[in-house]
């Protein structure tokens, strides 16, 4: 691993290095194959990126990039203003019509920067319903962005709000010119070939999944601070990580930055106790201190120092949401790690921190799952929710054990790292 983000090359441009981030969006992280459709969202904070990335993708040969933004005062004003049964209410036509763009051959690309804290002070009530409504109507477009059918990937913008609450003692200008700087460096932008440095970092990913998948563990076992979790793997998990072939035959990298391999858990195999490391942002709430407690895959008990109301309210979605759909590594000296902030970001968050998922499984994540009906994931232990929340359980303190399938325990991780490196 590179120390870029110690070292952000402040030689170069602000102008410069936006360019490359939206080279990279399009070239790394969508793969775009000439006369594709972009589909992207952007907070309107981003417009300047999404120029970029619209005048990229273009070069590249985009057929048709449409932009569907949003904004947080319009987010909020809902809260103040909207009636009590809007919050049941979702844009199912906008997502309908995503997963027909998807099924057509369309690209789909998110700028994320939202405020972490948007709706704290909103009544959680409204927030999970509105989340609920959500997450139902963009089900059939998230299950062809889950099962990889079409080409994808998520990249930051520094927005005002999610500066702020990154460097709250600086200045709004300062702050989001650092959160720009460690976005830069994260993505791997700052060196002057970044298409190149991605090929060197995914190869890198690559060879630590092809270790996990020769080992194939039946289990993990966490230790560490209030944490003790054996955590089954599902049967024929297969584990991933940097770029990943979608269904169409395009490579893309779905996260940028990305440090994690992830593979599925078994859904019905989770037992013991396990504490988040790091605070969850979800859909405008902070969630700090998880305390779960898990049996035969399912949380039976769950407390959070703040954000309680909301995370039970989330564990409720459906029977899913109280089991796992991931589990990842990411050693604790990783670049976003290393930067010692806290995003309150999970894009970022999760790439600093070894973490696991509540909700839907990654069928790309079980060896063949393309393939395999509904029933057919479920029988090897892949779960199945509205949800995928990430939340964040890796430090320096955590040990991990795999768990061969006659019993032996092998050291994996220890102290947060990896322990064959
Ligand atoms: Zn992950
Ligand atoms: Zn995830």
């Amino acid at each position: 691993m590179n120390d870029q983000l110690r070292n952000p090359t402040a030689a170069t441009s602000h102008a410069n290095r936006l360019d490359r981030l939206a080279q990279v969006a399009v070239q790394v992280g969508l793969g775009l194959r000439p006369g594709q459709e972009v589909i992207m969202t952007a907070p309107v904070e981003a417009i300047a990126l999404v120029r970029k990335i619209t005048e990229h993708a273009y070069k590249a040969g985009a057929s048709l990039v449409t932009t569907i933004f949003s904004d947080e005062e319009s987010t909020l004003a809902r809260y103040r203003y909207g009636r009590e049964d809007s919050f049941d209410t979702a844009s199912a036509w906008l997502y309908q019509g995503m997963a027909d763009a998807f099924k057509a051959g369309a690209a789909r690309l998110a700028v994320v920067g939202e405020d972490p804290s948007l709706l704290a002070e909103e009544d959680p009530e409204k927030v999970s319903r509105a989340n609920r409504a959500r997450s139902k109507a963009y089900m059939p477009a998230l299950n062809l962005i889950a099962g990889f059918d079409t080409n994808w990937t998520i990249v930051s913008a520094a927005t005002p709000a999610w500066a702020r609450t990154v460097f709250p003692n600086d200045p709004e200008d300062v702050a989001v010119a650092k959160l720009w700087d460690a976005i830069f460096a994260a993505s791997r932008v700052d060196a002057p070939d970044p298409v190149a440095e991605w090929q060197r970092h995914n190869a890198e990913l690559q060879s630590r999944t092809r270790i996990l998948n020769e080992k194939n563990y039946a289990a993990l076992h966490y230790t560490g601070p209030g944490t003790d979790l054996r955590l089954g793997l599902a049967d024929g998990h297969e584990w991933n990580g940097g770029s990943t072939k979608a269904k169409n035959g395009i490579v893309c990298n779905a996260n940028i930055p990305t440090e994690e391999v992830f593979t599925t858990p078994h859904k019905d195999r989770v037992d013991g106790y396990v504490r988040s490391t790091k605070p969850l942002s979800y859909n405008g709430t902070l969630i700090q201190d998880i305390e779960v407690k898990f049996e035969a895959g399912r949380i039976v008990d769950a407390k959070a120092r703040t954000g309680e109301e909301v995370l039970n309210k989330v564990l409720d979605t459906d029977e899913g949401a109280r089991r796992l759909g991931e589990v990842a590594l990411v050693p604790f000296s990783s670049p976003i790690s290393r930067s010692g902030l806290l995003f309150f970001n999970t894009l970022f968050d999760e790439n600093a921190s070894s973490h696991i998922a509540l909700g839907q499984a990654y069928s790309k994540c079980i060896r063949g799952g393309g393939d395999l009906t509904e029933e057919e994931l479920a029988a090897r232990g892949s779960n199945k929710s509205l949800i995928h929340i990430d939340w964040m359980i890796g430090s320096d303190k955590i040990d991990i054990d795999g768990i061969t399938a006659d019993g032996r325990a092998e050291p994996l991780m220890r102290k947060g790292e990896w322990v064959n490196s």
